[in-house]
């Protein structure tokens, strides 16, 4: 367990958390190297403790224990109810420790804690959600064919799956993977970002104190090129769910290609949001704002490019102007903070430098301002690139911060051609009164969701995930139980004495 952390707004308080070992098999171990690296605070820079780093011993170590809780141990051959009722217990567990997840949540990544509160409870939700889901819809087809045969699918865990989850939004990422790994029955070896441990060290606190068999979730801290190569490539490891950037993605993909392993990708974004004059004004501006600023504009789904069409774009602009120099800026453990500091100093650095770049290719820039005090944080005020172009570099790239490109249209055929324009296809959002015209432009952009009229809201049930450089495969629902998490296996059986060619035998 954490300290019990008394001075929740205190920018001391980091110093009550503990250093982070690895949690293999059941037990808090350091790393057989015993190396460990420092965990910053993004507010301050401060290190918020150390972490034992694993590196491919540890991840051999944890993929061991994995397999054997699966093959040997209570949970593969669990019945389901049984593996339901400590799947419903992690969510309680969550429950009991929302207030000190969303704290950690906020120490660890800079997110303003209003923001990792609603995000815990999501992540406790997770869990319920799949507990319901695979007892009522984990269940196969079955065909009579004729009066000779049945024939009729099981969907079978995978075994040991490999989760590698990035730094944005971190806990509620993890359980978005674990909690369905570990409902249809399969064991996990979770290697979360490194730049993000707090909270997937508590994770393994929640579900160590939920009780559950050791060796059933194993987390091994570390890097990519290491912790997590070592993972991709291990062989008893038989899938591996990734989130996080493209580049990364393909190079897990082709290192994953030499054991055969099943992936699923959930990838970068640049996706557009479009307002048409028709649009109700308020409600578009609403979400345009809260799309690109909220998380600090580290978040996938984040609608980094904005197509303004002609008739309102100058008074779209203004009221975004507006906002901009607005939005609360400061400590994220204020609860009234609304953008707080980037996870770490070389990822401010490379979102200043795209903005430097906007500004060389002829945007206005336009930005809200940091209170001086606040100088040794990750910050990067919320931007506006005004009189952008979507050919530009800026309006192409991936910036993951709190920055926003304006782009103008005039018809509806402009905006969906320069929607599509970019290598990515996550999400997309529309704006308009005309419901033909919201289908339109939903069926016509290239990416895996799309908002009319709204911002990110959806039903778990619901596919998340993108097409184009955006990924692979789809998380949610049925779709990430099913098609991911687990194999439809078919049993053919034979109810009558049907015809077998009898080859060889003499007549
Ligand atoms: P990242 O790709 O740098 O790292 C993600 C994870 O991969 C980390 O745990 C890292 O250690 C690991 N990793 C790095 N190299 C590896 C390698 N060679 N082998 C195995 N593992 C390796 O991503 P990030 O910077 O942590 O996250 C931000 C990115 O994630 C953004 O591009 C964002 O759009 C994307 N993202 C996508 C979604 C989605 O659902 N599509 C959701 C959240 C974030």
């Amino acid at each position: 367990m954490q300290n019990k952390i008394e001075d929740q707004g205190s920018k001391n308080a980091y110093q009550n958390v503990k250093d982070i070992k690895l949690y293999i098999n059941g037990a808090f171990v350091d790393s057989k190297g015993g190396s460990t690296f420092e965990n910053l605070n993004p507010f301050t820079n401060h290190a918020i403790n150390q972490v034992s780093e694993g590196r491919e011993e540890d991840i051999k170590l944890a993929v061991d224990a994995a397999r054997k809780a699966f093959k040997q141990g209570p949970w593969g051959k669990m019945k389901l109810e049984k593996r339901m009722e400590y799947i419903n217990r992690i969510a309680e567990v969550i429950d009991e420790e929302i207030e000190e997840i969303a704290y950690l949540e906020a120490l660890d990544t800079g997110l303003p804690i209003s923001q990792t509160k609603k995000m815990t409870a999501r992540a406790a939700e997770n869990f319920r959600f799949y507990a319901r889901m695979v007892q009522s819809r984990l269940h196969g087809e079955a065909y009579a064919v004729d009066d000779e045969f049945i024939n009729y699918t099981i969907h079978k865990p995978l075994g040991v799956v490999g989760l590698i989850t990035p730094w944005n939004a971190p806990f509620m990422l993890e359980t978005w993977k674990v909690a369905p790994a570990l409902a249809t029955g399969n064991t996990v070896v979770l290697k979360p970002a490194e730049l993000s441990p707090l909270t997937a060290n508590k994770l393994a606190e929640v579900i160590d104190k939920a009780g559950l068999p050791e060796g059933v979730f194993n987390v091994v801290h570390g890097f990519g090129e290491t912790a997590g190569a070592a993972l991709v490539s291990h062989p008893d490891v038989e899938a591996i769910s990734f989130t996080g950037e493209t580049v990364t993605g393909s190079v897990i993909i082709k290192n994953a290609a030499d054991s055969l392993k099943k992936t699923s990708m959930e990838l970068g974004g640049k996706s557009p949001l479009i307002v048409f004059d028709d649009a109700d004004f308020d409600r578009a501006l609403d979400a345009a704002v809260w799309g690109i600023f909220s998380f600090n504009g580290e978040r996938c789904t984040a609608n980094s490019r904005l197509f303004l069409q002609k008739g309102i774009k100058e008074k779209f602009v203004d009221a975004l102007k507006e906002r901009v120099s607005n939005i609360t800026i400061g400590n994220p453990m204020d609860s009234g903070t609304q953008l707080g500091p980037l996870i770490s100093k070389e990822h401010a650095e490379k979102v200043k430098g795209y903005i430097d770049i906007a500004r060389e290719e002829g945007c206005e820039v336009i930005q809200g301002k940091v209170p001086e005090e606040y100088s040794k944080g990750n910050f990067v005020p919320p931007t506006l690139l005004l009189e952008a172009g979507n050919e530009m570099k800026s309006s192409q790239e991936e910036i993951f911060g709190p920055v926003m490109s304006v782009i103008e249209f005039e018809t509806e055929e402009e905006a969906i051609e320069a929607a599509n324009d970019v290598k990515y296809g996550l999400a997309g959002y529309v704006w308009t009164n005309d419901i033909k015209r919201g289908h339109r432009v939903a069926q016509s952009v290239d990416a895996g969701m799309l908002w009319i009229n709204a911002q990110n809201v959806r039903d778990l049930r619901i596919p998340f995930g993108g097409s184009k450089a955006s990924g692979i495969g789809r998380e949610g629902g049925h779709y990430a139980m099913f098609e991911f998490y687990t194999e439809a296996k078919v049993i053919h059986v034979a109810i009558g004495d049907h015809h077998i060619p009898q080859f060889g035998k003499k007549k």
